[in-house]
C-alpha cells in the first residue's frame, strides 16, 4: 500500500510552545484511505531545510503533504522550496493575482509586492482554493526518481488546511491510491506444539511476504492465519490459497479444517458423510465430549448419546465392564477404556463408540500412573485402537486435552 509523509513547516512547532496537530487529522483520514503515514517531519521556516527535508520525502513517500509556510511573509518559504526540491520553475497566477489585489482594495489597504508570492504556482502544479484565507493550496502529481509522486501543499492554519484537505487533497488521493481488496484464511490444527507448527510452516509463510501470517495457540488448537491486500480480490485470494494450501499440505497430520469449522463440526460433518452413529462413555471428561458435539445443531444425525460413568460401579452397569478388570488393571488403564467403548458400543448399537478413562488430577496419582493419564479408545466394527495420553497442566487442562484427542482420533 502507498506510505506518505507529512511535513509541518514552521518554526513555532520547534519551540516549546506550539505544536504539530495538522498532521493527526490528516493521518486520521489517510489511514481511512489505507494509507499508512510512515514519516512525519517537523522543521522551521529555513530554505535549504525545506528543500533538503522534501528532497527526503519525495525519496521515500508516494504522498508528501505539506503544511504551513504558503503565507505572504519571508519566512514562508514552502513553494519556492518544494519547486526547488523538484527542479522546476514557478509560474504567477494572474487570477489569483486579482483576487488578492480585490480583497486588498475592499478593506482599504494598499497591497505589497510581496503578497503577489501567494499566487506563484509550481509549474505542474493545480492551485487548490482556500475559501478561508488568502494563501491557495497546491496539488501535483508528478514523478520523482522515475516514481509516481503526489504532492500537496496546503497554508498551516488548522481552520484553512482541514477544510482544503477533506474537500479537495482527499478526493484527488482516492482517485490514485490503488483500492485494496483484502483475501483472508485460516487453518485449523489440533493436538501440535505451537512451536512444531512453526518450525515446518514458516520456511513456507515467510516466502510470501506480500501475505501476513499470524499463529494463534489456544486450548489444544493452533491456528495460522493468512491475510493479503491486493488490488484485486482475486490476486489476494490466489497468494492466500497458495501459501495456505501449502502450509496445509505441510502439517496434513494435524489440520483438521482449511475453512473455519470447529473440530467437533468437522467430526459430525465426517461422521454423517459416512452415514457413521457414535456413542461414549466418559469418565475423567465427565460428559465433555458429549457437551461439545451435541453443541453443534444436527448432531442428532450421528451423535446418539452416552453415559457418565465415574464410577467403578457405573462403568460396569452402563458400559458392561468387568468388575475383575478393574480389579486387575484400575480404571484407568488401556483395558477398561477398550471395554468401556466396547460396551457402550454394543449397549447404545452404534457404528462407533468412544471410551475414555484418565486421572484429570490434582490427587489420584498413583505410583505407575500420573496425573494426566488417560486412555482413549475408539471402538467401531473392525475392532478397537487405544491411545495412551500424558498430558500436562492442571485438571481443566487434562479434561479439554483429553476431549480434543478423542475428537482427532474420530476425525481420522
Ligand atoms: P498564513 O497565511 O496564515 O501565514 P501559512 O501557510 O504561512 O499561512 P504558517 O504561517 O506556517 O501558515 O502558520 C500559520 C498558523 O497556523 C501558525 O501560527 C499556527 O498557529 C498554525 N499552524 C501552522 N502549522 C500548524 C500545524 N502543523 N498544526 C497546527 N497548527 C499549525
Ligand atoms: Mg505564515
Amino acid at each position: 500500500s502507498m506510505i506518505a509523509e507529512i511535513i509541518a513547516v514552521g518554526s513555532e512547532m520547534l519551540t516549546p510552545y506550539r505544536q504539530d496537530t495538522n498532521s493527526l487529522a490528516m493521518t486520521a483520514e489517510l489511514n481511512k484511505l489505507g494509507v499508512t503515514v510512515a514519516f512525519k517531519t517537523i522543521l522551521g521556516d529555513t530554505f535549504q531545510h525545506l528543500v533538503d527535508a522534501a528532497k527526503i520525502a519525495l525519496t521515500r513517500a508516494d504522498i508528501v503533504l505539506f503544511s504551513g509556510g504558503l503565507g505572504p511573509t519571508e519566512d514562508d518559504l514552502t513553494r519556492e522550496a518544494v519547486a526547488s526540491a523538484l527542479g522546476v520553475g514557478m509560474t504567477r497566477n494572474e487570477t489569483v493575482v486579482e483576487g488578492l489585489k480585490q480583497r486588498f482594495a475592499k478593506r482599504g489597504l494598499v497591497i505589497q509586492e510581496i503578497n503577489f508570492k501567494q499566487a506563484d504556482v509550481i509549474d505542474g502544479a493545480k492551485l487548490l482554493p482556500n475559501p478561508n484565507g488568502t494563501a491557495p493550496g497546491q496539488w501535483m502529481a508528478t514523478e520523482y526518481g522515475g516514481k509516481p509522486r503526489y504532492i500537496a501543499l496546503l497554508p498551516g492554519p488548522p481552520k484553512e488546511l482541514l477544510p482544503m484537505f477533506v474537500e479537495q487533497v482527499r478526493p484527488r488521493l482516492q482517485q490514485v491510491i490503488p483500492r485494496l481488496h483484502i483475501a483472508y484464511r485460516w487453518l485449523r490444527m489440533a493436538v501440535v506444539p505451537e512451536s512444531e507448527v512453526d518450525a515446518r510452516t514458516s520456511p513456507i509463510y515467510l516466502s510470501y511476504p506480500d501475505v501476513s501470517t499470524t499463529i494463534l495457540s489456544t486450548g489444544g488448537e493452533i491456528q495460522l492465519h493468512f491475510l493479503c491486500a491486493k488490488p484485486t480480490l482475486e490476486e489476494a485470494q490466489e497468494r492466500v490459497d497458495e501459501v495456505l494450501s501449502k502450509c496445509e499440505h505441510e502439517m496434513m497430520d494435524s489440520v483438521f479444517s482449511a475453512d473455519g469449522e470447529s473440530l467437533e463440526q468437522v467430526v459430525l460433518l465426517m461422521l454423517g458423510m459416512r452415514h457413521l452413529t457414535l456413542s461414549t462413555a466418559e469418565s475423567c471428561t465427565g460428559g465433555l465430549i458429549a457437551e461439545r458435539l451435541t453443541a453443534v445443531s444436527g448432531s442428532s444425525r450421528s451423535f446418539l448419546g452416552g453415559a457418565v460413568v465415574y464410577s467403578d460401579e457405573l462403568k460396569a452397569l452402563f458400559a458392561d465392564v468387568p468388575k475383575e478388570l478393574i480389579q486387575k488393571h484400575g480404571a484407568v488403564s488401556d483395558p477398561v477404556a477398550r471395554a468401556m467403548a466396547e460396551g457402550i458400543r454394543a449397549r447404545i448399537g452404534s457404528d462407533l463408540a468412544i471410551g475414555v478413562t484418565g486421572i484429570a488430577g490434582p490427587g489420584g496419582a498413583t505410583l505407575n500412573k500420573p496425573v494426566g493419564r488417560v486412555y482413549i479408545a475408539l471402538a467401531d466394527a473392525e475392532g478397537t485402537q487405544v491411545r495412551e495420553l500424558n498430558l500436562s497442566g492442571d485438571r481443566e487442562r487434562v479434561r479439554w486435552f483429553a476431549s480434543q484427542y478423542a475428537l482427532v482420533m474420530l476425525r481420522q
